[in-house]
């Protein structure tokens, strides 16, 4: 077994060198920073993402930003939880002249499902990426423990012989470039991660043949009864897709909705056809409940191309991946930054235990393994499944043909415990009861 050279002797070394400044690399740069660890974070844009992605939060992430200090400050900036969600049919006709949402075909959970004051851990937690990422971002940089370099592109990786790893960042601004060396790097530079394609990883799967339009849209939210379940599944065989609030929905005011909608199979338009006004317009008005004609502000808007990837290891010498970078699969049912997040504490507690408690870097073929695993016994199957379960011709005929759904239908207690257990088995990763299952020989 290697020793351990680097269990940390003061504060100032060693430091985490960390590629992307998205949601996942600036959690871990602040989790490492609480727990006495220095990072660089560098970024090839010029600021964190702006793009319309993840909004639900996983029970098991809220209870990490409760525990990080985050969490009163995400509820304090409009996140709220909710518990859900249904799928439904198609919209309908009504009277007015408007459409409604279709009728509802399955559901979680029946009682009233947006409350603001509901502790970690109640229900999902929606909350834009974009906003998260910003406040990772200034809480990361407040504790003097991390420095992000924007406008910083990787280059090249030197994994070196006296156990330090350097990489070459060009310098966007000025076409310069520099080099940091750090104790280890994570890649945590999403889906087209050059960390990975600089150190040959191989990244199997496939890409769907449907692309997605994701949009943030502001909408008046209709005087009357809440809809007790404000996100939607809409099964659809070519405009499947999904309505979810980001904001608290409230009755008689605007609000911002994600409206993510399926495309055609292998639709020729180029993407900027897509986001087109009229096209966008076209596809609301089969999609938008509510009175005609339609009445919405867009605030962003994107198209995703989607597939089920997972880099063939986490680990490369001193090289670790993490979230997009490591694996991607479609965001039906938000299984894609809840993984990453839950990457970053397995890998967080992973650095700590290496640095600080004088473990073997071994444990890092434990994380790269266990989060893999993850991925191939749980993310993967469930996240495919989520999405050709919303691609439906029948939504009724589904919903009766699916174990799924009957179970979610008539709560039979043995279907829906072994779901829980499959959840609690293979999702997050507690590399401290992994060791503990294991003998703990790794501390040297
Ligand atoms: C429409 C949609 C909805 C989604 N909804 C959910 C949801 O509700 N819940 C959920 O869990 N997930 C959801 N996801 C998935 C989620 O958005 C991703 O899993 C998440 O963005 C991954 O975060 P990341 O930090 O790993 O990667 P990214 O967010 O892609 O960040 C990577 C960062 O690295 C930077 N970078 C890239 N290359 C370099 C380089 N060479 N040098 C320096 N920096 C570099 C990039 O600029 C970027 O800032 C959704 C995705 C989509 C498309």
């Amino acid at each position: 077994m290697p020793t351990n050279d680097h269990a940390l002797t003061g504060f100032d070394s060693p430091r985490i060198l960390i590629v992307g400044a998205g949601p996942v690399g600036l959690f871990l740069a602040l989790k490492l920073a609480q727990s006495g660890i220095n990072s660089t974070v560098i970024e090839k844009e010029d600021s964190t993402s702006k793009l319309p992605r993840a909004c639900g939060h996983a029970g098991i992430v809220q209870h990490e930003f409760a525990k990080i200090g985050i969490y009163d400050k995400i509820k304090a900036m409009g996140g709220f939880i909710s518990v859900g969600p249904c799928w439904r049919k198609p919209l309908i006709d009504n009277d007015s002249g408007g459409k409604d949402l279709g009728e509802m075909v399955a559901n979680f959970k029946k009682h009233k499902t947006v409350d603001p004051s509901m502790p970690p851990g109640s229900g999902t937690l929606h909350f834009p990426q974009a906003k998260l990422s910003e406040l990772l971002l200034k809480e990361a940089v407040s504790t003097g423990r991390v420095e992000v370099r924007f406008n910083s592109d990787l280059e090249s990786i030197q994994d070196n012989i006296d156990d330090t790893v350097s990489i070459t960042v060009k310098d966007m601004t000025t076409g310069s470039s520099f080099s940091l060396s750090g104790t280890y790097l994570v890649g945590a530079d999403g889906a087209t991660s050059k960390t990975r394609k600089l150190l040959d990883i191989p990244f199997a799967g496939y890409t769907w043949d449907r692309k997605l339009l994701a949009t943030d849209v502001l909408i008046y939210n209709q005087p009357g009864e809440e809809s007790p379940h404000p996100t939607s599944f809409i099964m659809d065989e070519t405009h499947f897709g999904v309505i979810t609030p980001l904001m608290e929905p409230k009755q008689g005011t605007r609000s911002l909705w994600r409206y993510t909608i399926g495309l055609p199979v292998n639709d020729p338009r180029s993407n900027d056809e897509l986001l087109g006004p009229e096209y966008v317009e076209s596809i609301y008005e089969n999609y938008m409940p509510g009175p005609r004609p339609l009445d919405y502000e867009i605030t962003n808007k994107s198209i995703y191309s989607i597939h089920q990837r997972l880099a063939s290891t986490m680990r490369r010498g001193r090289v670790l991946l993490a979230g997009d970078a490591a694996h991607i699969c479609n965001p039906f049912g938000g299984l894609g930054l809840n993984t990453g997040f839950l990457d970053v504490m397995a890998l967080h507690d992973s650095l700590v235990m290496i640095l600080k408690e004088g473990y073997s870097d071994e444990l890092l073929d434990i994380y790269s393994d266990e989060r893999r695993r993850s991925f191939q016994m749980f993310v993967d199957p469930m996240s495919t499944y989520n999405l050709l379960r919303v691609i439906s011709k029948d939504a009724e005929k589904t919903t009766e043909d699916d174990w799924y759904f009957r179970a979610l239908k008539n709560g039979n207690r043995r279907v829906l415990k072994s779901l829980e257990k499959q959840v609690s088995e293979n999702w997050a990763t507690d590399m401290r009861a992994i060791l503990r299952a294991d003998g703990d020989e790794m501390q040297l």
